[in-house]
């Protein structure tokens, strides 16, 4: 299934195919930057899987890591659509407000609770995690 998106002002358009790997919420303290306060709502997805079908993208990685994470976002309205995580290779992690249809979106995990801040509520039948969840 594909599935489409877009940045706010729309000069950012895209595409990609399932499989969705996995549907998050995350708590951490960088993510708070980009969500406006609550926890990030994103979900992987393969990297060859992701065809950008209109405008490009700015990227922005924090110079004083030694790994950092690389932001995509859109250089007109300041976006931001998904990131590619050093730890992950082949793997993005995209923002689900950006994409067109984002209703069926289910949390499966919320991780980086350890930052989790007061007013944040997790969904009773969502698994928390410190971090993130040991590997399979
Ligand atoms: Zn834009
Ligand atoms: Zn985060």
């Amino acid at each position: 299934m594909t599935h489409s998106g877009r940045c706010y002002c729309g000069d950012i358009q895209f595409e990609f195919e399932e499989p969705i790997h996995s549907q998050i919420l995350c708590h951490c303290r960088e993510c708070r930057y980009l969500s406006g306060g609550e926890p990030n709502a994103s979900i992987v997805i393969s990297e060859d899987t992701f065809t950008v079908t209109q405008g490009a993208f700015k990227t922005f990685a924090r110079s004083d890591l030694s790994e950092p994470r690389v932001r995509y976002f859109c250089g007109n309205c300041g976006t931001h659509i998904c990131v590619k995580s050093p730890p992950r290779p082949g793997m993005l992690v995209l923002k689900i407000g950006t994409l067109d249809d984002h209703s069926w979106f289910r949390p499966q995990a919320a991780i980086f609770c350890v930052d989790k801040q007061p007013f944040h509520q997790i969904p009773a039948d969502v698994p928390s995690f410190d971090k993130t969840p040991p590997p399979k």
